[in-house]
């Protein structure tokens, strides 16, 4: 499995891709290529034995053509600035797929949150928003969570925000707790937006989803909600994995004791009647469905190779390499790329951040009725797009969202209509 490999290439590999297939200009991958804004911050936070530790931080806000920036705070060692400029390209070609208002953003901090106690982890969340509080706000740069932030901490950079601008802004971000604001169903969100789109892609493919068998890497949010709603119309997971290591359970799991195994002891590993594999055990697992549900560069061409599923759902963003996602192209897997696949969360984040506005909050059934519908349609549109120009289904996601943003980056005056055409360069 990669990890070497610079997702902000790979970002822009994909825009160029899609681009080249629209047969659109070279002016506007030049304007997608590269974040429009990109702040690096020093969060200073006093800790538990009274020194100071300085952390750094990063919000990059990708476009803003369609509506505000919108997107994650990822709190992990291995944040970098290109990882998290490429996440915010991703974001940006996300919201347009599911027809959202919003541009890309994302922000991180280079931590290792295990590592801190509670009141560190709040005095660092709130560090962060002091640093970066003039570059967002309802109407310009709306964060939410991501790996390894949750509603809580969301909490604390609200309240943090609300005190520094001296009022009430439930807007300013999403992902909430319910009593600040947040939307219900908004927790489990992603998951059930995975699912709405491998129950359609099974459908599309005229393969029964009762009985597939599911393989799910990185058992966190994502990951577990995917799990359980898959298991409610009848699949069963067959292996999953975290961060310490994965399990293979041919005979099927109850995701709930999963659940309550990780919940008792931090980890998968050790679920009683499983088999103890690693991640490349996981991803080509014996299923149908293969769930990357953890971080970046996961199946690379050697992986990929291995892969015995028919159908990859993409929860996690950014999970397959170029290499990877050539050879399952050439395998005929039929993979729902990630800007589709887990653009559930951000979708329920824009109906949160509507309820905000409003003032008005709407119930769970609401919620999920409009997400059912946004995910359904988003699919099948992405579909339409691979079958009328013949395209890989990520390059037809990218397709049907650049068309989006192309056209209003061209009602701003700020593209001509297609003149020069890009050349595909050499390897892609
Ligand atoms: P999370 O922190 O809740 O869970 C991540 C899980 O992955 C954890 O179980 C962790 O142990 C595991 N993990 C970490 N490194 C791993 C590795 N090398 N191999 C296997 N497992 C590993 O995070 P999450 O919110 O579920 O996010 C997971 C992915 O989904 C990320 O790529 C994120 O960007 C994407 N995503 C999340 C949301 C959301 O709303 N939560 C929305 C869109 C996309």
């Amino acid at each position: 499995m990669g990890g070497a490999q610079n997702p902000f290439l790979i970002a822009q590999q994909q825009i160029r891709n899609a681009v080249v297939a629209l047969g659109e200009s070279e002016e506007l991958y030049e304007l997608l290529k590269a974040p429009a804004h990109f702040v690096e911050v020093q969060i200073p936070v006093r800790m538990d034995d009274g020194g100071v530790r300085v952390f750094t931080g990063y919000r990059s806000q990708h476009l803003t053509t369609l509506g505000p920036a919108k997107g994650g705070i990822r709190f992990h060692p291995a944040v970098t600035a290109d990882e998290v400029k490429a996440l915010s390209m991703w974001m940006t070609f996300k919201t347009s797929v599911v027809g959202l208002p919003y541009g890309g953003g994302k922000g991180g901090v280079v931590v290792d949150p295990r590592k801190l106690s509670q009141g560190e982890l709040e005095r660092l969340a709130r560090g962060y928003v002091r640093e970066i509080w003039p570059f967002i706000g309802p109407d310009r740069d709306i964060p939410a969570p991501d790996v390894n932030t949750n509603a809580q901490i969301m909490g604390w950079m609200l309240d943090e925000y609300e005190k520094i601008v001296g009022r009430s802004c439930p807007g300013v971000i999403t992902g909430k707790p319910i009593a600040l604001g947040g939307s219900l169903g908004r927790n489990e969100a992603t998951g059930r937006g995975v699912v709405i789109t491998i129950r359609e892609a099974m459908e599309y493919l005229g393969l029964r989803l009762e009985g597939a068998r599911v393989a799910i890497q990185g058992f966190g949010n994502a990951g577990q909600f995917t799990g359980l709603l898959l298991e409610e119309l009848g699949a069963v997971v067959v292996a999953a994995s975290d961060s310490r290591g994965g399990i293979l359970c041919p005979g099927g799991v109850r995701v709930a004791d999963l659940i309550a195994h990780k919940q008792a002891t931090g980890s998968v590993v050790g679920f009683p009647g499983s088999r103890a594999t690693d991640q490349y055990g996981v991803l080509t697992a014996d299923c149908e469905i293969l769930v990357p549900a953890a971080l970046e560069n996961q199946i690379d061409a050697e992986v990929a190779r291995g892969i015995r599923a028919r159908v990859v759902a993409e929860a996690a963003n950014g999970p397959t390499t170029p290499d990877g996602d050539h050879v399952l192209a050439q395998r005929g897997i039929f993979v729902i790329p990630d800007i589709l696949a887990n653009a559930g969360g951000v979708t329920v984040s824009y109906f949160e951040w509507v309820q905000n506005l409003n003032q008005f909050y709407w119930t769970e059934e609401e919620v999920n009725a409009r997400l059912e519908q946004k995910m359904v349609e988003s699919f099948r549109q992405v579909v339409a797009t691979a079958e009328r120009h013949g395209a890989y289904t990520r390059t037809a996601a990218y397709m049907y969202s650049i068309q989006r943003i192309a056209e209003g980056l061209r009602v701003r005056g700020l593209l001509q209509a297609p003149a020069r055409q890009l050349r595909v360069a050499a390897g892609q």
